[in-house]
């Protein structure tokens, strides 16, 4: 938009989310806070980031159960559509804690969103592909799902009788 500017608007807006988080390296925020002076349209979009931001206060930080994502899929897998009560040792492991609860409840929802996640992206890709972008996410999937696969495996290790299974 600018013929100053020494960077272009897709850059820059890759670039926003980094900013915003002020996590660009000196050179790189120094640019894209040049760009910003001259391209009102890119600035609307760093404002309508920071105040987005605002809405996420950092809370404590949340002890993920070991291998969780992977037991997650597993059970998407095995056709868990998510209703049944969560039963981790790890969720019941802190009712009494201050937040306990609140906090087995926001994993049983993002398990839940995860399963229901899985369920769309395989019926997306299994089904009949209205188009390219949901052959992609079916690839993606096969792509996290070996990681978490490995991953795993890496977690795992104690149990060596248990090898790589194919997942069909
Ligand atoms: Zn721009």
């Amino acid at each position: 938009m600018s013929p100053r500017s020494s960077i272009e608007c897709d850059v820059v807006l890759a670039l926003v989310p980094t900013f915003v988080d002020d996590e660009v390296a000196e050179s790189v925020g120094g640019t894209v806070r040049r760009h910003l002076m001259d391209c009102p349209a890119c600035r609307a979009v760093v404002q309508e980031e920071q105040t987005m931001r605002q809405w996420f206060v950092p809370g404590p930080e949340v002890d993920v159960p070991a291998g969780f994502a992977a037991h997650v899929a597993r059970r998407a897998f095995a056709g868990d559509v998510g209703q049944a009560p969560v039963s981790a040792p790890q969720l019941e492991a802190a009712p009494d804690r201050p937040g306990g609860r609140v906090l087995a409840f926001s994993r049983a929802l993002v398990a839940v969103a995860a399963g229901g996640l899985v369920a769309v992206t395989l019926i997306l890709s299994g089904g009949d592909r209205p188009a390219v972008g949901d052959l992609d996410a079916g690839k993606n999937l096969e792509e996290a799902l070996s990681e978490l696969e490995a991953e795993n495996l890496s977690l795992e290790l104690k149990a060596p009788a248990r090898r790589v299974e194919g997942s069909r």
